[in-house]
């Protein structure tokens, strides 16, 4: 256990490393032509993200391994109590809290409290990687709460907690970044995970088309709720991404962070 906690800073490096390598292979293999060229809008999303950074790390005195452990000393949740196989037991813990996402995400786009937050993440008028990180942080910290309350009633395992944590970090790095994949590689992908071209289309301007593909990492409860898009109505190269209301613009971090009062 001491030698799986130390390799944690280890494995801490991981979403970092995951993110500069697709940062440098979707402008080796663009999707699409970004509608606007230069440094600007991808340094005013990672400031946001290092925003975020200080308010989950220093400010929220909450980490999910410090939950996981809590509930596994107070014996709470399904599989502190429940005997089962390990791997099982992250590979059902990862599905479940999924599963959680997709619906905190569908709430987001319902719920007009939650939507004031979440709109700063749709206001880019662009998507790449660092749309993954352009978050307001009380959309964050309630995600953080959400997930804990997940693990308390699952009794999610520390290496549950960190799985999850990666797949939820590189999987949206991932699927929204402008990289360019083989047509028949995300063609299989999208039998399991979202894929660039999928979460593009939850990216659409269109309303209609915003209201699908809620998935973060799994396709599956898009497909299983109908929700689910194949491809945008205007195609993925043409299609127009963000916002189109002139007051839900957000171009800095201060906009951004100030969207929700607007
Ligand atoms: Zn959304
Ligand atoms: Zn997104």
């Amino acid at each position: 256990m001491y030698e799986f906690i130390s390799n944690l800073s280890l494995v801490s490096l991981l979403p970092l490393a995951a993110f500069l390598v697709l940062l440098v292979m979707q402008s080796l293999f663009p999707r699409r032509e970004l509608a606007e060229t230069g440094w600007g809008r991808l340094v005013q999303n990672i400031l946001l993200f290092a925003v975020n950074l200080v308010v989950l790390r220093v400010l929220v005195p909450l980490t999910l391994i410090g939950v996981s452990i809590w509930a596994s000393e107070q014996s709470i949740g399904v599989f502190n109590r429940a005997v089962a196989p390990g791997w099982m037991v992250v590979l059902v813990c990862v599905v479940v809290l999924d599963f959680m996402i997709y619906w905190q995400h569908v709430a987001t786009h319902r719920w007009t409290l939650l939507w004031r937050m979440h709109k700063v993440h749709h206001a880019d008028r662009n998507m790449d990687v660092t749309t993954a990180v352009r978050f307001h942080p009380f959309e964050l910290v309630l995600s953080l709460l959400y997930k804990a309350v997940g693990i308390v009633l699952l009794g999610a395992p520390i290496l549950a907690v960190v799985v999850f944590e990666l797949l939820l970090f590189i999987g949206p790095a991932f699927n929204h970044s402008n990289l360019r994949l083989p047509v028949l590689l995300d063609r299989m992908l999208r039998w399991v995970i979202v894929t660039p071209d999928t979460h593009r289309a939850h990216h659409s301007t269109s309303v209609a088309e915003q209201n699908t593909n809620y998935g973060f990492f799994l396709i599956w409860w898009d497909k299983l709720f109908n929700t689910y898009t194949q491809t945008p109505q205007e195609g993925h190269e043409k299609m127009p991404i963000g916002l189109i209301a002139p007051q839900d613009q957000c171009d800095r971090v201060d906009q951004m962070l100030l969207a929700p009062f607007r």
